[in-house]
């Protein structure tokens, strides 16, 4: 078992911005058309977009804490409800090896939300890049992004947080 999880945008975020058509910055909202460049990916299921597929454009900050590090920017997701990407223990096959390659940076951050490390993919896999952020205790999470354009992919969260309360739980005599 990896030990993080990959997660893609809040379910809930998706469905408010597909209702709604305005973001939280304001901006109205407008479904467009991917072309052959147009690869993403969708941030909810994580797939890369192929020609033809409808898509919102909106602006999202992907930390929780309000931070100088919590930078805005544009995201894509499906304009059309899709499964939010499940395979979390592992980095989307579809975003680093898709039908468009493009390089990925990996930032990591503490738990007051301040980037601490970040790392361009150097010959390893992306697995093992977030494997190896992770090594330091500090690092709280990570973010992926495109390397080129600076768009935001996914957030990387500590996996086994959830086991770890389970158990304690179990264990407790009361
Ligand atoms: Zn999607």
């Amino acid at each position: 078992m990896s030990k993080f999880k990959v997660l893609p945008i809040k379910p809930e975020l998706a469905q408010e911005i597909r209702e709604k058509m305005i973001d939280r910055d304001g901006h109205q909202l407008f479904v467009s058309i991917a072309n052959e460049n147009g690869y993403g990916p969708c941030r909810s299921c994580l797939k890369q977009f192929v020609t033809g597929d409808r898509r919102i454009v909106f602006s999202y900050s992907p930390n929780d804490v309000d931070h100088p590090y919590n930078e805005t920017g544009p995201i894509y997701i499906h304009a059309e409800v899709c499964e939010p990407y499940q395979n979390t223990h592992a980095f989307p096959p579809e975003v680093e090896n898709g039908r468009i390659k493009f390089p990925l940076v990996f930032r990591a951050y503490n738990d007051k939300g301040v980037m601490i490390d970040a790392r361009l993919q150097n010959g390893e896999t992306a697995n093992e890049t977030i494997e190896s952020l992770f090594v330091n205790g500090t690092v709280a999470f990570a973010h992926v992004r495109n390397a080129q354009a600076g768009c935001f992919v996914a957030h990387i969260d500590r996996a086994g947080d959830e086991n770890e309360n389970t158990e304690k739980i179990e264990s407790s005599p009361c």
